[in-house]
């Protein structure tokens, strides 16, 4: 097997191994890690039908996680994807309206977030192991929402790491907020920031690639890393389950091995649909990649028009967790697209820092023919879960909502008849009061609590664990912080 190796996609020169570029994160010139290349898979197609999630997981990440031994990955897998998750084949396709659901909200947080972030850590504490770092691993992150409480889910009690979680206090559904402040754990931080995702993940980048900072750590015996969907223990996971869900289609007899899907990502960091991507040059049969944003459409423009603009007003959605105008990893698909130029890519990055903006060449635009893009208007999102529940007896949540109602108008426009899997990212019980509020608008008055039981009553699917869980769990946590403050807060937290 050929031993991949990672580089910064602002700078050749920076190199790691796959354990090394899990620890670190971020590459440290501000870079994201990607492989020099992009495995193929030469396994069988017919034969992804028959596996389960776990053994399909240990061929896809062995082709990038390459200096892990089989039974080091078999190790994480298995601590990963057990009964954390609600249904024994961790995910599953629902058919409802000429589409199939890719339903990745079954584990312990009910959003695809712990697809990636049950697995995570148990990659992130056998690298350290394998790299002999003794020092105390700091998970320090910025969330929209759900990769907060996925990743202290992962983390918490951990020996050997402590987690830092930043989220925009006031731009998230009040089940999110929930969830996060009741999180047990001595070695979990949960701080509202004033200000949005945006600026809770550019500040927490500035941290990273501080010096000073990192001198502290170091005295401390720690270290940074980041959980966020810029680490490649986030992608590569996040790689597995188109496999998987290609299997599931073959299984269904919905395609015949080698028939093309299409894909539709609801999107936000750009960290899911970029997993489908890389999927599909690894030889998954893949047509379309479509991007379904919200009102925050800064990667609609980008596809349509070939500039990435950032210089907007950051609208917050019902779909909270696609509220982003800088997603990170389009870094990663415009290293691509450049020809795997750093200079090309590490200029752009600059750019959109420094102006807010840039624009990539027609050539560059070509490289991108396999992804369609458009978004849904907050009706729109709220039309299709009523019409969808109407149509199929399906409820979904808003973030799936946004990627079925972009599907739908882009199969309507198009006529292709590809048949299509939906990454479908949440439980709809997270998004309780928008999700009721469109099928149901008397319900508006409602606590949340009844919504719960209402939502039970009309989908008949069982109230997740994670819902039954903060009915009645103490909230724990009550930080709240300026974005200048958050460099300080966590040195106070850290004691260093
Ligand atoms: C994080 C998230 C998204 C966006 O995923 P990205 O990988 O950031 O594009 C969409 N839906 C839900 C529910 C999420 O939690």
């Amino acid at each position: 097997m050929t031993n991949i190796i990672y580089q910064s996609t602002r700078s050749s020169d920076i190199t790691a191994t796959a354990s090394q570029a899990v620890l670190q994160g971020l590459a440290p010139d501000g870079g994201l890690y990607v492989p020099r290349e992009i495995p193929v898979y030469t396994g069988s197609l017919e034969r992804l039908a028959q596996q389960t999630y776990q053994e399909t997981a240990l061929e896809i990440m062995s082709l990038f996680l390459t200096d892990y031994t089989t039974q080091e990955l078999k190790h994480c897998i298995d601590s990963a994807y057990d009964d954390k998750f609600d249904i024994p084949q961790i995910t599953r396709l629902k058919e409802a309206d000429g589409a199939w659901y890719l339903e990745l909200f079954h584990g312990a947080t009910i959003a695809f977030k712990d697809m990636a972030l049950s697995i995570l850590p148990h990659l992130m504490t056998t690298a350290a192991k394998k790299n002999h770092v003794t020092d105390e691993i700091v998970i320090l992150t910025a969330t929209s929402g759900d990769t907060g409480k996925a990743a202290m889910a992962g983390f918490a009690d951990v020996p050997g790491t402590k987690i830092i979680v930043f989220y925009p206090k006031g731009g998230v559904s009040a089940v999110q907020e929930k969830q996060m402040l009741t999180q047990r754990g001595a070695n979990v931080h949960v701080v509202g920031i004033k200000g949005n995702f945006d600026d809770a993940q550019s500040a927490v980048k500035r941290i990273f690639s501080d010096a000073a900072m990192k001198e502290r750590m170091a005295q401390g015996g720690m270290r940074f890393s980041s959980a966020n969907s810029i680490n490649i223990g986030r992608l590569v996971p996040q790689i597995v389950y188109y496999f998987y869900a290609y299997g599931q289609m073959l299984k269904a007899g919905e395609v015949k091995p080698g028939d093309p899907i299409n894909i539709t990502v609801p999107t936000g960091n750009f960290g899911n649909i970029l997993a489908a991507y890389y999927a599909k040059r690894m030889g998954l049969p893949c047509a379309k990649l479509i991007c379904a944003s919200n009102e925050n459409r800064v990667l609609v423009d980008f596809f349509r028009k070939g500039v990435y603009d950032r210089r907007r007003d950051f609208l917050l959605t019902s779909s909270p967790s696609m509220d982003i105008l800088i997603s990170s990893n389009l870094e990663r698909l415009v290293f691509q697209a450049a020809g795997e130029d750093c200079d090309v890519t590490g200029a752009f990055m600059k750019q959109l820092s420094e102006e807010g903006f840039y624009e990539i060449t027609d050539k560059m635009k070509e490289e991108l023919t396999d992804f369609y893009s458009d978004y849904s208007s907050e009706a729109q999102t709220s039309e299709e879960i009523r019409t969808l529940y109407e149509k199929a007896g399906y409820v979904i949540d808003t973030h799936t909502a946004v990627a079925s109602n972009v599907y739908r108008r882009y199969r309507d426009n198009t006529q292709d008849q590809t048949k299509c899997v939906i990454a479908s990212t949440a439980s709809p019980y997270k998004f309780l009061r928008s999700v009721m509020c469109a099928i149901r608008p008397e319900c508006a008055d409602m606590s949340d609590f009844e919504l719960i039981d209402e939502l039970h009553a009309l989908s008949g699917v069982a109230v997740p664990q994670a819902i039954e869980d903060i009915r009645t769990a103490p909230q724990l946590h009550n930080t709240v912080v300026e974005v200048d403050e958050m460099s300080e807060e966590s040195a106070r937290w850290l004691g260093i």
